[in-house]
């Protein structure tokens, strides 16, 4: 199902194009950092009409920037939004997605297999503002459907899911989102706009790490929320007050009515960034910039090493199990296919025999994968989730999410594969002795 046309250009030249022109008064070509906090208004009218929203234009960097602003154009573009709200971290957009759809006392369904720190933002945090999450397992979309009660107002799931290469039945859970009429939000990080579009699925709205593959290089914490525009906010009246009612906070203006397809967007911006505060740093967002400048290139080479790497693991006879998307015995092999275009992603777990004490051995015996709490870097990656990243999990839990005692994950960098494949295999031999 493509629910959007496909842009006039394509994804290489929007992945270096969109959203950016050369800067009007220097003619300087890469976009500058505007590492700036306000802007001077042209007259008294000109400020009390961008307050009022009535014009669009730079406040406060704390609601926009023009360094942040091309980020955003570039990554709707990228995704085939209509809107981006980029903010400090891929957690922040979780918050911001979730502070414009939630009243106190609303809950939604999420997947039961998803991103250890989200599992424990969703399940414990948000509690706090009384926003209740119920897991259930994705792969079945009658628990999907047998989970949405009157206070569900959002389902929420990864694409690609971290850690356990699971790849969601995008077309199938929409189709219970549309049933329900309620707004389907994607968590994209592990897949990348180059590798799925969940837009094009069916999916409403569109989250992202972009500390992630987008910056791509390990140096800035960032996250973005990009939103079809396709969602009708008004279609219940009082289902989503934050954006179709009149908000007290911006003088009983109706998002919805107002602006439209653009509401969740100006929502973010208006409302969450002004409010909340996790707003993105043109720095940050200049790195992503740059970043996204080589996606395409560097995730077909993560994709090429990941499959090279998953292929030797699977031969190797310290290994318990591989589960890889990419490798055809992996039972989200065929789902792969279908909704991941330029491969598999970089992100995948192994078992080694021996357990927990012998997964700590392999990790601390590489020398190139480095041991550390991130994925999406150039440089190859190697951790022990069951005692980092999904320490705060029950045993059950972690199980359920793929990070059980013998679990270890990789994320796949760009290096030689070759070289991989040796520091690996060093690993794993002096790990038995
Ligand atoms: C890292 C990650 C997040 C959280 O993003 P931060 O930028 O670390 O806040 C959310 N979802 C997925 C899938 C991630 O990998």
């Amino acid at each position: 199902m493509t629910r959007r046309k496909t842009p006039e250009y394509g994804f290489e030249t929007r992945m270096v194009h969109a959203g950016a022109q050369p800067e009007p008064v220097t003619g300087a070509r890469q976009t500058p950092i505007f590492q700036n906090t306000s802007y001077v208004f042209h007259d008294a009218d000109d400020a009390a009409s961008l307050f009022n929203l009535q014009s669009f234009g730079f406040i406060y960097s704390r609601l926009s920037n023009p360094t942040v602003a091309v980020l955003e154009e570039r990554l709707a573009s990228l995704e085939g939004g209509r809107g981006t709200t980029c903010c400090a971290s891929g957690h922040s957009a979780q918050l911001l997605v979730f502070f414009a759809l939630m009243e106190p006392g609303d809950r939604f369904v999420a997947s039961n297999r998803l991103y250890g720190g989200s599992v424990t933002q969703f399940g414990k945090t948000f509690r706090k503002f009384d926003w209740h999450c119920d897991f259930v397992d994705f792969d079945d979309p009658q628990a999907i459907r047998a989970a949405i009660g009157p206070k569900t107002r959002a389902i929420f799931c990864e694409a690609l899911a971290n850690p356990g290469g699971v790849v969601t039945d995008l077309e199938a859970v929409a189709e219970v989102a549309r049933e329900a009429g309620l707004p389907l939000i994607v968590d994209n990080t592990m897949a990348t706009p180059f590798l799925c579009r969940p837009i094009e699925w069916g999916a409403d709205i569109v989250l992202h790490s972009t500390t992630k593959f987008l910056s791509g290089n390990g140096t800035s914490m960032g996250g973005a929320m990009i939103d079809s525009g396709l969602f009708d906010w008004s279609a219940v009246a009082g289902r989503f007050p934050g954006l179709a009612s009149a908000e007290p906070a911006y003088h009983g203006l109706n998002f919805h009515e107002s602006f439209g397809d653009m509401a969740l967007t100006v929502h973010g911006h208006a409302i969450g960034l002004r409010d909340l505060g996790p707003t993105m740093a043109p720095m940050n967002a200049f790195q992503t910039i740059l970043g996204i400048e080589s996606l395409a290139m560097r995730m077909r080479r993560h994709c090429e090493n990941a499959m090279a790497v998953a292929e030797f693991l699977d031969g190797h006879e310290r290994v318990a199990w591989v589960r890889y998307a990419g490798l055809p015995s992996s039972p989200y092999h065929t789902r792969g296919r279908k909704y991941l275009e330029n491969g598999f992603g970089s992100v995948f777990t192994f078992g080694v025999k021996g357990g927990y004490e012998a997964g700590l051995k392999v990790v601390e015996g590489c020398e190139l994968f480095s041991h550390l709490a991130n994925i999406g870097d150039a440089r190859s990656l190697i951790l022990h989730p069951a005692s980092t990243t999904h320490r705060q999990l029950t045993p059950e839990q972690r199980e359920t999410a793929g990070a059980g005692d013998d679990v270890i994950r990789l994320s796949v960098g760009v290096e030689t594969p070759e070289d991989l494949i040796r520091d690996l295999d060093g690993a794993l031999v002096r790990g038995a002795a």
